[in-house]
């Protein structure tokens, strides 16, 4: 398993790829060691799902392992609503859909898809409004960005020098284990 792919770490990798080698390093320890407060009510929003007390309908799949071996990816899906083929991924607020989020729901699809089920329609979901935000399937090209990016993924060489934005190392949640910037995080 050691060449699959995360699915959730597909977004941090867009954000910055030293995250990710910091994540694989840390992953081990006391999650409040990194995760600053903006990622805690998004954890707690998974609560639910994680304990699979989101829905009791028979119809709906929660909290499903997924894997895709022909893209060496591994995760876990939000919720299947297999009656409407509908891939949902929730989130307690949604101020912006990042490519990496839709990414980890393309990822999801391709697992789900090569594990033999039916999926056609994708969506995010927010919590906080009730309010259901669809996200296309990929279309062709598209989809070979999203190769390529597993391609870059695969070789990402953390001891690179890398561009600092300080924007980002600010609101960072791994700032704190960070050796490649001085920036201070905003949390602490
Ligand atoms: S602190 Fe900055 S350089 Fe370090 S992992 Fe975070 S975003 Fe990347």
């Amino acid at each position: 398993m050691d060449n699959y792919i995360l699915i959730s770490t597909l977004n941090d990798f867009i954000f910055c790829p030293y995250s990710i080698y910091l994540h694989n390093v840390y992953m081990e320890t006391d999650e409040s060691i990194y995760y600053a407060t903006p990622q805690v009510r998004g954890k707690i929003a998974h609560e639910g799902i994680d304990k699979k007390t989101y829905s009791t309908r028979k119809d709906d799949i929660t909290s499903l392992p997924v894997f895709s071996e022909k893209y060496g990816l591994i995760g876990k899906i939000d919720l299947l609503k297999n009656k409407e083929h509908l891939l949902i991924e929730r989130k307690y607020q949604i101020k912006q859909i990042f490519q990496g989020q839709i990414y980890q729901l393309w990822a999801q699809y391709l697992c789900l898809k090569e594990m033999g089920y039916q999926v056609e329609k994708l969506a995010f979901y927010e919590i906080s409004t009730n309010k259901m935000i669809p996200v296309e399937l990929p279309n062709e090209e598209e989809f070979k960005k999203f190769e390529d990016f597993l391609i870059q993924f695969r070789m990402y060489d953390p001891s690179k020098k890398i561009d600092i934005i300080k924007s980002k190392c600010m609101h960072c949640i791994y700032n704190n284990l960070c050796d490649k910037t001085e920036v201070s995080n905003v949390y602490t």
